[in-house]
Parts: C-alpha cells; structure tokens; sequence
C-alpha cells in the first residue's frame, strides 16, 4: 500500500489518520504537525480549558501513546516548506524529504493578524492554539482591563470567561451588530443584552486604528477615542493555511478546492478541514466551512477515498457556542435576506431561530433548546417546506411539522 503522509496534526488530519488505521489500512502513516502536542480540540481554548476547568490532558483527540499502538508515525513541532508533486517528496524544514504515495493536507488555518500601528507591542495576543492560552490565560484576574476585539464567537466567548474571572471586559466590533455574519439580528440582540447584563461593555461600529503604549499595550485608539487596556485579545478570523498547496499547484478558492469526497483534482492528493473549499452536500454549494464536525467528516472522507470506497460527506454542517450558561447550537448556513422564525421564548432564554429560503427550512440556531437542534437536521437535510404558523408554535415539535 501506498505510504500515506499528512500534513498537520489537528482534528482533521488525526482522524484521517485513524480512520485509515479502522479501515485496515496497512501501510505507513506519518502525522505531520508544526505544534508540539497531538491533534487536540480547539474548542475548549475559548471555553473550559480558558476557564481553567479542563486539564491540558482532557484536550487532546486521543491520548499520545495511541498513535504508537496504531502504528502512526507523528513527527511533532516539524513544518513541511514544499511539497513535490513530481518526485512525490515533501520537504521540511528540517532533515531529510518525505516520500509520499498519498498526500493529505489538513494544513487548518492561522489567526488574522491586526496591522495597525502599534499592533506588534507586547500584551496583544490571539487564539488559536493551546500556547496562545498560556500565553495569557494567568493574566485574567480581578481589575484587569482586557479589550476583546472582534465580536465572533471567539470574542464572545473569552468576553464570557473573563467577566466571570473578574476582568473588567471592552469588547469591540467594527460593524453595528456581533455575530453579524452568521445569525439573524435578533440573536445579536440577544447575546448583546446577555453580556451588557454580564458587564461586558460591548462597543459595536468601533474600529481599531492603533494601539498605543510604553513597552506594552496600554491604550487601544478607536474611532470613538482611546480605552485603556491592561491586555489585549484579537479574534477578527482565521486565514486558510493554502500556501504549500498554491505552490504546488493545485487549486485555491479560499481553500484548497476538493470535491465533496475530499478529493483534489491530483488523484494522490486529498484535503480537509478548516483548509479546503468543498462541495458540501448537505446545503447545495461550495463553501470553506471552520468547524470540527466538517474537520472529522472530511478527516474520514479522506480515509474512506485513499481505501478506494470514496463517500460524500453528506452531514448538515452544525457548530456550537457555549457563553455562560447558554449553549447555542447552529445546524445549516443561514445568509441574510432569509426568512426567520422565532420559537419559544428569547426573555426565558430558551428559544430557537429558524432560517426559511424560498420556503425552505434551511438552519436553525438554538439556545437551550437541544431537541430544536438535533430535529431541525432532519428537516433540512430533507429541504422540507415547513408551514410557517406551525413552526412558530413551540408546542409543536419540530419533527411534528
Ligand atoms: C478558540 C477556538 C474555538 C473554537 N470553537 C469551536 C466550536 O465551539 N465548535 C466548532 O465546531 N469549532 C470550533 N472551532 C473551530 C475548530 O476548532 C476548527 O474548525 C478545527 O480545529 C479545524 O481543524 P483542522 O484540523 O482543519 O485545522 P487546525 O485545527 O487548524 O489544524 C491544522 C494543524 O496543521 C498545522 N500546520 C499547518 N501548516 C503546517 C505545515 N506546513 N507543517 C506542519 N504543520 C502544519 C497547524 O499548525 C495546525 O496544528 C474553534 C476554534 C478555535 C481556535
């Protein structure tokens, strides 16, 4: 069998590689990863593990001695710098090329970096790996003054664990409403109130033009004057990790373009995760999705397609979010113009928005309404046209529309 390498050892590259190994495949594997720690979960970064409530050990996918016992080779802290399509070798940093038979790339994404003046002093820090939260996590105690910029989730979602730590939290957002991009006005509404209740100062339409300071951060400069800041946390986005692919030709649409089995155009090579543009099934259309079930859904499509049975990864995307005590829950790709309805009660804090596009259920969002959450996939994997009085009724249960 061909040896396999892939490079980047996140969710989506650790599950091709288990995948591989419970498929029987028995060749070589090799788990390249520029990070010093086995494929772990990025989500408890913002969450519990910031929180302090989850140990370093809980993070990981699975524990380090298991890619032993399966036989799969993890070459940690190492980068790959190219890769040959020709000679079929990736080259690293370091040390000797790498053969491949077939290539995985789950390169994942980098942070966006702000580029204002100012924007390199120190106490400015960004999320994205278990050494970022190390990098700042001790920090967040009683009176400290912390500026969160951008309102994703991200933000959101530090804002939620450094308020209850005791900081004094700013957060700011450049367009007139948080979580802009992906839900209805009303959400944003909802998690504004939530967090102003919590005593985040939330500042929407603000923009950032510098940071300013003696040696280290001490004042943010907006277009509504400056706030003091003790320390800064950034989560404006992550940019798509394409570069080694783009060198070695293969095609990029923000993301590695892959069809809706995790297949390049090159038949040895494959991608996925938060790295690749895909035909994703479920909602119709291309689209780079940042999230772990499409990190693992791709991770296994990998597998599935180097064994020879390709499968579409047929999943509706869903994600999550958990602030205080609201667990939001999100399955399908609301846009804006699409129709929304409200089911129980937003002042109860449990109630869900569905999202209709020429009559058809195509996501929900919910908070504290997992049963909405797990039900709502079914209708739109099945394109369902709901009728809208019903669905608005909470007494009646999704699969009962
Ligand atoms: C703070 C935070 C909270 C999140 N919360 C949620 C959530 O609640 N729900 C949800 O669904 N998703 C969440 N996500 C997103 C989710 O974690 C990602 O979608 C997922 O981790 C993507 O996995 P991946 O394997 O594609 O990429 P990554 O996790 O980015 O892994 C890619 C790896 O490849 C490495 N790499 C890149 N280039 C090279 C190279 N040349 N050589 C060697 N190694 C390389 C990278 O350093 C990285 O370790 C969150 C992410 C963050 C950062």
């Amino acid at each position: 069998m061909d040896d396999v390498v892939i490079i980047g050892a996140g969710q989506a590259g650790g599950q091709a590689a288990l995948s591989l190994r419970q498929l029987g495949f028995d060749g070589k594997i090799t788990l390249i990863g520029d990070e010093r720690y086995v494929p772990y979960e990025r989500p408890p970064l913002s969450k519990s593990f910031l929180a302090g409530d989850v140990p370093e050990e809980r993070m990981f996918m699975r524990p380090a001695e298991m890619y032993d016992e399966k036989n799969i080779a993890w070459l940690k802290s190492t980068t790959v710098v190219r890769v040959d399509r020709q000679t079929k070798q990736v080259h690293l940093a370091e040390g000797q090329p790498l053969p491949y038979g077939k290539l995985v790339f789950a390169t994942g994404g980098r942070v966006r970096k702000m580029t204002c003046p100012g924007a390199d002093l120190p106490g400015i820090h960004y999320l994205r790996n278990i050494d970022d939260v190390h990098g700042f996590r001790a920090r967040l105690t009683s009176g400290l003054k912390l500026v969160i910029v951008g309102g994703g989730f991200i933000g959101l979602e530090v804002a939620a664990v450094a308020v209850k730590r005791g900081c004094e939290v700013t957060l700011l957002e450049a367009l007139p409403l948080i979580l802009n991009r992906v839900t209805a006005p009303e959400m944003s509404a909802f998690y504004t109130d939530v967090h102003r209740s919590a005593g985040v100062d939330i500042r929407t339409s603000t923009t950032v033009s510098a940071f300013e300071g003696a040696g280290k951060v001490e004042r943010v400069i907006t277009n509504h004057g400056p706030i003091d800041a003790d320390l800064v946390i950034v989560g404006i986005g992550i940019i798509p990790n394409v570069e080694l692919a783009e060198a070695a030709g293969l095609a990029i649409d923000n993301g590695i373009v892959v069809d809706e089995c995790a297949r390049t155009a090159d038949p040895d090579i494959f991608a996925a995760g938060d790295c690749t543009n895909h035909f994703n099934v479920a909602v119709g259309e291309r689209r780079r999705l940042e999230s772990v079930p499409n990190a693992l859904g791709q991770g296994k499509a990998v597998a599935l397609a180097i064994m020879g049975k390709p499968e579409p990864v047929t999943e509706v995307p869903w994600f999550w979010s958990d602030q205080y005590d609201l667990k939001l829950q999100m399955t399908g790709l609301p846009k804006p113009g699409d129709q929304t309805v409200i089911r129980g009660s937003i002042t109860d804090r449990k109630f869900s928005i569905s999202y209709i596009r020429e009559g058809v259920f195509v996501a929900c969002q919910s908070v504290n309404m997992a049963k909405d959450f797990l039900q709502s996939k079914k209708l739109i994997a099945a394109r369902h046209k709901p009728d809208l009085a019903k669905l608005a009724d909470s007494d009646i249960s999704l699969k009962d529309i």
